[in-house]
């Protein structure tokens, strides 16, 4: 049964507010036996929040039948009736959180996606972003798949629509078909499967609660709901969830893994553990390599706020300057009904961030941020803390230049757009408007998260948005690429 509820007015996938950042995409969560599988989910959704903010859903298994329900908007508010999580009965049950790249919002592009299949029913989120994606989309609507969404999730769906044998079989030969990043949770009636890609682009880690097992983006997920952390899925690795336990299966040997490090910079909670590693200690540890790269003689070193604290903090330790918070965040600047003109993104700065004028007035400030994207917010941020009677302001960044867009599940504008595509530092600051600038270079990024230095010649993360090396092909951006002649059924079989 879909309970599916929401509106489907359109709704901008861009915060007026908060447009120059990068995004990312998606957040998945799973859980297998517990009784409230459901509430569970809706709370390890919320804990995820920050990972997308446009719409949610869950699906669950009651072990006769499925209940959907999906909105638009925050999973708070999606899931703030109970009569709703109550309609969602099951031990089993996926949930999903998501931004959109598109241009609008659709109730049907929101996940997890469900469709019956020759082994019944199975219900499919994802985060992450497959690159051969128009080929397959292409070449499936060729031979008369007929597609709900523009989500390439969709094509999954596909994919084992054609597949052979059960169920397993089939997820694993769409496994061979796709490419790009990806972390799935499937739920089925049979149990859980979760899957990060060969190279584990994305994370995906695996908890447990009591009896239940949960699969999560992130570790904080589990924290909200009591459930201890296990381990990350590994690179390639398949694993199912059932009344037996867990049984982890191999869908590819990767040669070396490639985590995306912007995880560590910008969009993992920095308390959840990532790989290993704290994302809130990896934060202060690029900061501190900032401070050790990019010295200045400051009075004050300010986080923008709330992504930049962590570096500010290690940056502020490091260098022996003190940390203050010389901008105030207002946390009640949500999404808006107003359309975001260019007008209204001005605005949108002074409404969100307030200078701390009588901290700064005199002083000489470093201000740290994770990234410049655009380039706007941080001139309107460099105008304010000046208007607030600063002596001379300086920009840390603790990410190398973004010169490059990101296809593997980050919503980044084009590359046109990205302000260190075009511009070098010296001219960036210019164009901010800071008295000095700097970021934090590639090799002293490698450093802060426990690496010697980037191995150019075996990198140990994904840092395609700063070097422009992608590590897995992109199929559907090569120019003149023709769509595939493949036949999937041929392939499949
Ligand atoms: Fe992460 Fe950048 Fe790689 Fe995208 S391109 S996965 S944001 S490191």
């Amino acid at each position: 049964m879909d309970t599916t509820k929401g509106n489907s007015a359109v709704i901008p996938t861009t915060n007026p507010f908060d447009d120059d950042h990068l995004r990312e995409e998606c957040a998945v969560f799973g859980v297998y036996g517990h009784d409230d599988a459901a509430a569970h989910v809706a709370l390890g959704l919320h804990a995820l929040q920050h990972r997308g903010q446009e719409a949610a859903g869950i699906v669950a298994f009651d072990g006769r039948q499925f209940h959907a329900h999906r909105g638009l908007g925050l999973v708070s508010d999606i899931f703030a009736d109970s009569n709703v999580i109550d309609r969602l009965q099951g031990s089993a049950a996926v949930g999903h959180t998501r931004y959109s790249t598109t241009g609008e919002t659709l109730l049907r592009n929101v996940q997890p996606l469900f469709a019956e299949f020759e082994f019944g029913g199975m219900a499919i989120a994802h985060n992450g972003n497959l690159t051969n994606a128009r080929t397959l989309r292409q070449d499936l609507i060729r031979h008369g798949a007929i597609f709900q969404s523009t989500t390439d999730t969709e094509i999954f769906n596909h994919l084992v629509a054609n597949g052979r044998g059960d169920m397993l079989e089939r997820v694993n030969q769409a496994l061979k078909t796709v490419e790009g990043a990806f972390s799935l949770i499937q739920l089925t009636k049979d149990g859980l499967i979760g899957v990060r890609d060969p190279l584990g682009v994305r994370p995906l880690q695996l908890g447990k609660l009591d009896g239940a097992w949960m699969l999560a983006s992130e570790s904080c997920a589990f924290d909200i709901i009591g459930a201890e952390f296990v381990r990350d899925i590994l690179p390639g690795e398949l694993v199912v969830i059932n009344d037996d336990g867990v049984h982890s299966h191999r869908i590819s040997l990767t040669a070396k893994p490639r985590f995306c490090i912007f995880e560590y910079i910008y969009f993992a909670r920095p308390d959840s553990v990532l790989e290993g590693k704290s994302v809130y200690a990896a934060r202060k540890e690029i900061g501190a390599e900032l401070a050790r790269e990019s010295h200045i003689e400051a009075d004050l070193v300010i986080p923008v706020p709330d992504s930049g604290v962590p570096a500010a903090l290690g940056y502020a330790q490091e260098s022996g300057i003190p940390f203050e918070l010389g901008i105030i965040r207002n946390h009640y600047v949500g999404r808006t009904f107003i359309e975001p003109t260019d007008e209204i993104r001005h605005l949108g700065v002074k409404l969100k961030h307030n200078a701390n004028a009588g901290l700064i007035a005199g002083k000489r400030v470093i201000l740290v941020d994770d990234s410049i994207v655009r380039g706007t917010t941080s001139k309107k941020i460099v105008e304010m803390v000046r208007n607030a009677g600063a002596a001379e302001v300086h920009m840390r960044i603790s990410s190398p230049p973004t010169a490059y867009s990101c296809f593997y599940g980050v919503d980044t504008p084009e590359r046109e757009k990205l302000l260190a595509a075009n511009l070098e530092v010296e001219a960036i600051r210019e164009q901010i408007g800071v008295d000095s600038l700097a970021y934090i270079s590639l090799d002293g990024l490698y450093k802060a998260v426990g690496e010697e230095s980037r191995n150019s010649a075996a990198p140990q993360y994904c840092d395609a948005c700063f070097s422009g090396d992608y590590p897995i092909a992109l199929k559907d951006q090569m120019e003149g690429d023709e769509p595939p002649q493949l036949s999937l059924l041929a392939e499949l079989g």
